[in-house]
């Protein structure tokens, strides 16, 4: 089963970042308010996620390290309705079959927490008892010790912690109600709080993408057919036009959709008569029903199941909101 998970691992786990995204939403699932991630090495050396989330139960500990163990999908239906982050019980056998992974958790009702270990080949399933208070760790070290061709694939510090960096930076983003942290090498990097209020949601933003982009973007805030769009715009006043500053999210899940683009860059035009891609960070809420996260795992793609309607929304809601403030 090791080889298994090892090669599992090849797609899930492509590099540093990867493993911060995967270990990231299963805190989202927990339903944790507070997430902190901690790197060393651009995360070659150490990944260490902590989260207050629900935890996992001193029983349930050793199967979140095997195989399609996952405690979110029960029914073929529930596949059709995916709410949660994570549905394929991969990412934690992936791994802990290319490092040293620990995982400490404590559920409300317990007296403790307790912690199981995988290293690459030996497991030491059989919980030990620790003083971790509610909420899950996960520490993953030496990422590819076992694996050293792909080891060698992992670029500079630098690099890898860049990934870490702008991945973090949209998972930020994609949800205002949890506080994170991150840190590399020891030092703060990103510290948010919580943001409730539209003031404390914009703070965040203008420290993601600088003050400027605020000042020069229109907020949007759209309803209709059942779908909800809000977030922000640039204003062709904005002069940073970087496709990695557009970011879209579909219920929480950031998508790369060339529909959802085009309806943007469509509405922009026909209403500010601009060429360029505007920068912009957009929430669309619609019934998970009509979006299928199973289209490509590990991808940044969903498919719509009404994608001509999904289309012609986005079109409106910019064209109505842009329209208010064109000068
Ligand atoms: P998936 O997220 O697809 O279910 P994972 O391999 O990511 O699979 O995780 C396996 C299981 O371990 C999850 O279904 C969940 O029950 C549990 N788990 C993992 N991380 C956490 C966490 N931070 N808090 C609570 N439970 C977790
Ligand atoms: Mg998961």
């Amino acid at each position: 089963p090791q080889l298994v998970n090892q090669i599992a691992a090849g797609e899930v786990v492509e590099r540093p970042s990867s493993v911060v995204k995967e270990l990231v939403e299963n805190c989202f699932d927990a339903g944790a308010s507070q997430v902190s991630v901690e790197i060393e090495q651009g995360g070659a050396r150490l990944i260490k996620i902590r989260d207050n989330g629900c935890g996992i139960d001193k029983d349930d500990l050793p199967l979140a390290l095997s195989r399609h163990a996952t405690s979110k999908i029960q029914s073929l239906q529930d596949l059709e309705q995916v709410a949660t982050m994570g549905f394929r019980g991969e990412a934690l056998p992936s791994i802990s079959s290319v490092s040293r992974l620990s995982l400490i958790s404590r559920v409300a009702d317990a007296d403790c927490a307790w912690r199981v270990q995988a290293d690459g080949s030996e497991q030491e399933l059989d919980p030990q008892p620790d003083p971790h208070p509610l909420g899950t760790t996960i520490e993953v070290c030496d990422l590819f010790y076992n694996t050293p061709a792909r080891r060698k694939f992992l670029k500079a510090e630098k690099t890898e912690f860049t990934h870490i960096d702008t991945l973090f930076k949209r998972m930020a983003l994609s949800r205002f109600d949890i506080a994170f942290e991150l840190k590399h090498n020891q030092r703060e990097v990103f510290n948010f709080k919580k943001a409730v209020t539209p003031a404390e949601q914009e703070q965040r933003v203008a420290h993601i993408f600088g003050a400027a982009f605020l000042e020069n973007s229109v907020a949007i805030d759209f309803n209709a057919s059942g779908m909800h769009l809000y977030g922000w715009v640039s204003l062709p006043t904005f002069s940073r036009s970087q496709q990695d500053m557009q970011y879209f999210y579909v219920n929480g899940r950031l998508i790369k959709d060339r529909l959802v683009t085009h309806a943007i860059k469509q509405a922009y035009q026909d209403v500010l008569y601009h060429g360029r891609h505007p920068v912009y960070v957009l929430y669309l809420v619609l019934d998970p029903g009509l979006v299928d996260v199973n289209a490509h795992p590990q991808k940044l793609e969903v498919r719509f199941r009404e994608g001509r309607s999904v289309h012609d929304f986005l079109y409106k809601a910019l064209h109505r909101c842009l329209a208010d403030v064109r000068p």
